[in-house]
């Protein structure tokens, strides 16, 4: 079978990533990432003898006639492509697109929004199949059996007749059984670090994650049993993006990474011994870390770790359920920073109970920690969520003329969607502004970012800071 798989172009042409739960437009500190599932499908899509294609379009600017001029020299039996929430409308109508050009390819998505309105999605647009969950063992199963979908697990289609049929969902894929991702399907060359310009892939050695956040929509995509891929098969594949690819970085791209703690210092002892010579990047929970722990993962070649911070309000991270407290969060940004690793905090405004006087807390936790870079999201209330259902239970949605599953207008963590009593979602985003403001207007923020920009990246640094500056006004 001739398989194609993509990442949509976007209606803007800009950079975006579609991976999971992170679903995210390109800017000065989120680059564009390698999309991880498209290739690990790939991979095993290229064990069972299919004939695969794989593009990333936003990664190398192509866009819709781009798409549309492969679609019409290539004909493939089957395109699968990711989807996000920011721009769903836009990655279903990609379907009509496909199909003017090619009636008898067969059309499916995924993604996490879609996993859970799976009949809305089919309702709405000419998609043929929604791949509901984890994505690349159902794609397999597709293409070995395109005749008889009612046998495979984890999907929803529409039969001929127009009835829509839900299977039962799929098991996970084991971990041994995940393969290295078909990195050579892909042009590599636009996936660069935001501040040195060096290329980098991530690398997913953990699937799953137990905690139970009201906002995330990670169980969707892995499911909330941890996974753990065998720790030879990590190391041999950095080995291989190293020999093949000539790639040093990673970013080690796992729910949360170090939630099992004697797999991460196996991980860690593995590039060790390995002699890899590799730094890398992951996130992390600020109680699944201890010293002896990030000693290892620096002594490995950790360079920067991401914490979700979420709030700095106690009262709020209850609410959310992140089940960490402000004491716990200190306690680790200071652990790395005084290791010398370099520390990103996330943070979300506007979650319920979030007041202007607890968004200034917020702030002022932000400020007082040692972190050297901060991101200021805006809480979005994706489907599949708790705080889904309780923004549509409560009436907060801004938008009140939507349909409650797929959105008219766009869902993402870069503008406020929730009108919470006594805070109108313009306050929150003009707070996130004044956030950014604050954080990357200190001297020694900016000190540390400049020392970190490599020659190679200096002027798409400087772009992204007036793009960046320009906005925070
Ligand atoms: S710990 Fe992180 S990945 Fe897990 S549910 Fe919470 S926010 Fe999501």
């Amino acid at each position: 079978m001739k398989v194609f798989l993509f990442n949509p172009p976007t209606p803007d042409g800009r950079g975006f990533t579609r991976e999971g739960r992170c679903t995210q437009e390109s800017g000065v500190w989120a680059t564009q990432w390698p999309p991880v599932s498209l290739a690990t499908a790939a991979a095993m899509l290229g064990a069972d003898g299919h004939d695969v294609f794989c593009i990333d379009f936003p990664a190398v600017a192509m866009g819709i006639e781009d798409l549309q001029a492969f679609i019409a020299s290539h004909r493939p039996d089957m395109a699968f492509w990711s989807t996000g929430s920011p721009t769903l409308l836009h990655d279903l109508h990609i379907a009509d697109i496909i199909k003017d050009v090619s009636v008898s390819t067969l059309t499916g998505v995924m993604g996490t929004h879609v996993t859970v309105m799976a009949e809305a999605t089919l309702k709405a647009s000419s998609v043929d199949v929604v791949i509901r969950g984890e994505p690349e063992g159902t794609i397999k199963n597709i293409c070995n059996n395109r005749e008889h979908l009612h046998d495979i697990l984890g999907i929803s289609f529409r039969e001929q007749g127009g009835k829509i049929i839900n299977n039962p969902d799929a098991d996970w894929l084991l971990p041994g059984d995940i393969p290295a991702p078909s990195w050579h399907l892909l042009d590599l060359t636009p996936y660069r670090l935001p501040l040195s310009g060096r290329p980098f892939l991530i690398v997913a050695p953990v699937r799953g994650c137990p905690f139970r956040c009201s906002f995330c929509t990670a169980p969707i995509y892995y499911g909330r049993k941890i996974r753990k891929r065998p720790v030879q098969n990590v190391i041999k594949e950095m080995e291989n993006n190293i020999n093949r690819h000539g790639i040093r970085e990673f970013l080690i791209w796992a729910d949360t990474f170090t939630a099992d703690r004697d797999y991460t210092q196996q991980f860690c002892r593995g590039i060790i011994d390995a002699g890899l010579g590799i730094t890398w990047t992951c996130n992390s929970r600020v109680d699944t870390v201890d010293s002896e722990t990030l000693e290892l993962m620096k002594k490995a070649g950790l360079w920067m770790i991401s914490y979700g911070l979420e709030s700095g309000n106690d009262t709020i991270l209850d609410g959310i359920k992140k089940k960490i407290n402000l004491t716990q969060s200190r306690k680790a940004v200071r652990m790395a920073h005084d290791m010398g690793i370099k520390v990103a905090g996330h943070f979300i405004l506007g979650f319920p109970g979030e007041t202007r006087k607890t968004m200034e807390k917020t702030l002022r936790f932000a400020l007082d920690i040692p972190l050297d870079i901060a991101q200021f999201y805006a809480a979005a209330p994706f489907p599949g969520t708790n705080l889904y259902d309780e923004a549509l239970l409560q009436g907060w949605f801004k938008n009140k003329n939507r349909d409650s599953s797929l959105f008219s207008s766009p869902l993402s963590q870069n503008e406020a969607v929730l009108e919470l009593p006594g805070l109108p979602a313009t306050a929150v985003d003009s707070f996130r502004r004044r956030a950014y403001r604050k954080f990357y207007g200190r001297p020694k923020i900016i000190t540390g970012l400049l020392s970190m920009v490599e020659p190679a990246a200096a002027l798409q640094f400087m772009e992204g800071m007036k793009r960046f500056l320009k906005w925070t006004r």
